[in-house]
């Protein structure tokens, strides 16, 4: 009996690369089985021997090929020219991990008697450099992407996050739901100037007590879209908001803060609101956004206190927001989305309300603003007679009575 030793496979390592699903190469049939899926993965440089054009692929986590795979594929190769395998793997992309990958080779019909199947394994490292340019084993360094706007920096853990303080001006996508509770007092990302994509997912349990609290500081010329916020407590002295202090040209949009608390605490003055507060209404800069977001479960209190944004004019606008109020409580100006001089367009705020809030603006008015009742919060009609685009930013959720974004339906 001859035997497919090592001549059945020829695997190329440390050329493991990221790449986009389905990114099967000519010549090459894979199926991967048992339902198993994943957007990223692993390139394995293949080249078939000439016994066999049926093959299995299967990977399993560390350095031998024990216990059961993370991933098995049924691969049929044709060509006799070197090829690419892509199989999906769900490798930690916050830093090296080891895998081993085991090919068989599959003897073909009718010489079953004359041969057996080789097989033959290899071990490889994924994510084993930073992609940030920072040192091997830097805390919380990017293994994924480069940070430009088509390949954004990949952001999976609470350290990832807040390494994001050592990149401001790149683009990131958060790929997975991150809690900053390992952070007894997370020290906000100072002057973000990037684009941060939340990819539909939310950070939760951020605690932050500074003079101003935020997860992003003071952004300029930032863009922070499709992130939600959670069960986070921001504790300002004078400022305090999820998003940060606007210094102009910011834009938030499908973003929402859920079951949090903003308290600022200096008097007479402070600024509290739950997207942003303080912005700068000076420079020649101002024209920040924040778009199709919203706060529900909301307990904010300072001196201007706006559930969307602490002041409108000059600095911020707000447009197809909502807010759903616990508790306000404001020692100069409080509204449902503004604290004073309000700049807002088809944004819905709650009343009456058991918060006893008055008015969507501070200053006393609702300007750009309609009030709905709780039960019309669940009334679609309400909102897209405001023009609300329920066909791509907006779902009505039957269970909550409210609208809440697509974007965070995975
Ligand atoms: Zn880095």
């Amino acid at each position: 009996m001859k035997k497919l030793m090592g001549t059945v496979v020829a695997v190329l390592g440390a050329l493991l690369v990221l790449v986009p699903s389905g990114a099967a190469g000519d010549g090459v049939t894979v199926t991967v089985q048992d339902g198993y899926s994943c957007d990223y993965g692993v390139n394995i440089p293949f080249t078939r021997t000439g016994r066999s054009d049926s093959y299995t692929f299967e990977i399993y986590a560390g350095e031998t090929a024990a216990g059961a795979p993370e991933v098995r594929a049924e691969v049929e190769v044709h060509a006799d020219s070197p090829v690419t395998v892509f199989l999906p793997l769900r490798y930690d992309v916050t830093g090296p991990s080891t895998h081993t990958l085991k090919v068989t080779a599959h003897v073909l019909p009718g010489r079953e008697g004359l041969e057996r199947e080789g097989v033959k394994t290899i071990s490889f490292v994924t994510a084993s450099t930073p992609t940030c340019g920072c040192a091997a084993g830097t805390a919380g360094a990017f293994y994924m992407g480069t940070g430009a706007a088509a390949d954004p920096y990949w952001i999976s853990s609470p350290q990832q996050f807040d390494h994001v303080r050592l990149h401001l001006g790149k683009s990131c996508q958060q790929v997975n739901d991150i809690s900053l509770a390992v952070f007894d007092n997370f020290s906000p990302i100072p002057s973000f100037t990037g684009s941060y994509d939340g990819g539909g997912y939310v950070i939760s349990e951020a605690n932050i007590t500074a003079n101003a609290a935020s997860l992003f500081g003071n952004p300029v010329n930032a863009q922070i879209e499709n992130l939600g916020v959670r069960d986070s407590v921001f504790h300002g002295q004078r400022l305090a908001a999820a998003m940060g202090t606007f210094y102009g040209k910011v834009v938030v949009r499908n973003c929402f803060v859920e079951d949090c608390t903003f308290i600022a605490e200096s008097t007479p003055y402070s600024y509290t609101g739950s997207i942003s507060a303080g912005d700068d209404n000076t420079s020649d800069n101002k024209l920040n956004r924040i778009e199709n977001c919203y706060a529900a479960g909301l307990t904010i209190r300072g001196a201007y206190v706006g559930g969307i944004s602490s002041e409108g004019n000059g600095g911020t606008k707000s447009i197809g927001c909502y807010t759903l109020i616990d508790s306000l409580s404001s020692t100069l100006k409080g509204g449902a989305i503004t604290g004073y001089d309000i700049n807002a367009s088809a944004c819905a705020w709650e009343y009456p309300n058991s918060a006893g809030v008055q008015y969507a603006c501070g200053d006393k008015n609702n300007n750009g603003c309609f009030a709905l009742t709780g039960a019309e919060f669940a009334d679609q009609s309400k909102f897209t007679s405001q023009g609300w685009d329920f066909d791509t930013v907006w779902r009505m959720d039957g269970s909550l009575g409210r609208p809440v974004l697509r974007v965070f339906d995975h």
